[in-house]
């Protein structure tokens, strides 16, 4: 009688024991060890760094007021206040090249774009508005002329905070860093992540293809989405499914290194030898995530490196590295709330199939309707194998664990990542 009752108890649903993308990248982020190390380094070294001080502009940017067309300084009261004046040009000012002299009221000095103000004048009116012959130039009454002068210090002052620690350098930054002078940047150093692919079919290619052997690709997408990271990578190769040959490369992988990424090995198959490795090794802290494509993933640590077991599903790679992978390598490199995917709503063009209970990534390509309103169709079949889905794809529509399955029309969260990465 037990034995039947028991039988009719339903399963516990495998997904209510697993975490949230949201718990499980915050429980991520909580967890890396952030690097400490700053290097004094050249401006454009710093690319894809944080930022590790906070940096003060030692100078006014602009360091001069200066014309922001070409046309005419003069003395703004002495422009007509109806009528026309005529005025006498006493000289040329170029950027680079100051008027040094002082303009008396009735003179003005032609000038160019860039060009410091010079002294006596504080308005510049431009060249189409001023009728010139010979030296005098006539200038028509105007209501509401606009100054074209841009200020000394209008964009960063002397003194001012002009880029906080803990903020990506990226090209606006080194623009930035360049204007004000500095050759150098503390940065913290990059991160260093060594990863490696498990699975006993895989070839590397150039080889030929023996019966059951596909080529390994898992070490290619992660070079690109690593490099994009901004963090200096060593490829440890493809290592067999044997437990000494995965216990080998771990224990190398987490020597002198922030971060170990794997893919593949995380089931629970006869030849998946990660899980417990690290486990040996180290600790396991969690590997349950409710998420599709990115099941079996696995988030420990190795000393005091952070471990990343990646499914071995190219799309589950991509996917994960996204959600989980990416924010915890930019934090562990000095930024403690990275940027995440910005998300965006969108009318679904197809048909979205889902389970209750999972956060799933479907590949989707976005698009604007006849209204200019924003739209999204899936890729097509969306098994995690299929890599093209993120090539053809140029978002994730990402469909929460309460969402079913969802019918066209419907409203959904599309996050792009095409370019953004
Ligand atoms: P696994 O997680 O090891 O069971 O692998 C899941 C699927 O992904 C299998 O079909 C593997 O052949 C495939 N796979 C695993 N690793 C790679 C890789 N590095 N490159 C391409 N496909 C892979
Ligand atoms: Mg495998």
């Amino acid at each position: 009688m037990t034995a039947t009752t028991k039988s009719f108890i339903p399963a516990p649903r495998g997904d209510s024991k697993r975490l949230s993308v949201a718990d499980a990248r915050a429980r991520i982020l909580a967890d890396v060890a952030v690097v400490r190390e700053i290097e004094n380094v050249p401006v454009r070294t710093a690319l894809g760094r944080v930022l590790a001080r906070d940096i003060v502009s030692p100078i006014d940017v602009p360091a001069h007021t200066n014309s922001a067309v070409d046309g005419y300084a003069l003395a703004r009261d002495e422009l007509p206040k109806e009528g026309s004046r005529e005025f006498r040009v006493v000289g040329s000012a170029l950027a680079g090249r100051p008027y040094t002299g002082t303009v008396a009221r009735g003179d003005c000095v032609q000038i160019m774009t860039g060009a410091p103000m010079p002294t006596g004048t504080d308005a510049v009116v431009i060249r189409e508005q001023a009728a010139v012959r010979g030296d005098r130039v006539t200038i028509e009454y105007e209501a509401d002329r606009a100054r074209n002068v841009r200020m000394a210090g209008e964009d960063i002052a002397k003194g001012q905070a002009a880029l906080a620690a803990g903020k990506e350098i990226a090209a606006a930054e080194l623009g930035m860093l360049a204007s004000l002078g500095l050759a150098e940047v503390p940065a913290y150093r990059r991160a260093r992540v060594a990863y490696f692919s498990t699975g006993d079919e895989l070839r590397p290619v150039g080889e030929a293809l023996k019966p059951g052997q596909i080529y390994e690709s898992n070490r290619y997408t992660l070079f690109g989405l690593l490099t994009r990271a901004g963090v200096e990578l060593r490829d440890l190769g493809v290592v067999a499914d044997r437990p000494d040959s995965v216990r080998a490369a771990l224990a190398d992988a987490a020597a002198n290194t922030d971060a170990v990424i794997t893919t593949g090995g995380v089931s629970v198959g006869d030849a998946d030898y990660v899980k417990e490795t690290v486990e040996a090794l180290g600790t396991i802290r969690f590997w349950q995530v409710a998420m599709r494509p990115g099941r079996p993933f696995v988030f420990g640590k190795l000393g005091n490196a952070a471990f990343f077991g990646l499914p071995g599903n190219p799309v589950a790679v991509m996917v994960t590295f996204y959600q989980l992978v990416r924010p915890a390598l930019r934090c562990i490199m000095g930024e403690p709330s990275p940027p995440l995917l910005p998300t965006f709503r969108a009318r679904s063009l197809s048909p979205l199939r889902t389970r209750v209970g999972r956060t799933e990534f479907i590949r989707g390509v976005l698009g604007r309707d006849e209204n200019g309103e924003l739209t999204v169709r899936s890729t097509g079949s969306q098994g995690s194998g299929i890599l093209s889905s993120m090539s053809v794809g140029d978002c994730f529509i990402v469909l929460p664990p309460e969402s079913g399955d969802t019918e066209p029309g419907a409203m959904v969260d599309v996050q792009p990542f095409h370019g953004l990465m």
